[in-house]
C-alpha cells in the first residue's frame, strides 16, 4: 500500500501516488496532523487518502 520505497535521488522514504503511479518524498504528499492521522495528498494527480498507516520504522 503505503510501503517506502528505496530512496532514488535522495534518502528521503518515497511513496508511490496509487493514483498516478508517480514517486513523491514523504514530505511532498505527506501531512502529519496532530491526532497523529496522516494525510496523503498527491500534487500531480490531486489524489488524497485520509488516515493512512505508514510502515515506518
Ligand atoms: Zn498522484
Amino acid at each position: 500500500m503505503f510501503e517506502p520505497k528505496a530512496p532514488d535521488v535522495s534518502s528521503e522514504p518515497i511513496v508511490e501516488c496509487p493514483g498516478c503511479q508517480r514517486r513523491h518524498t514523504f514530505n511532498q504528499v505527506l501531512t502529519a496532523q496532530s491526532n497523529q492521522n496522516v494525510i496523503f495528498n498527491c500534487p500531480d494527480c490531486g489524489y488524497e487518502r485520509k488516515n493512512i498507516h505508514t510502515s515506518k520504522g
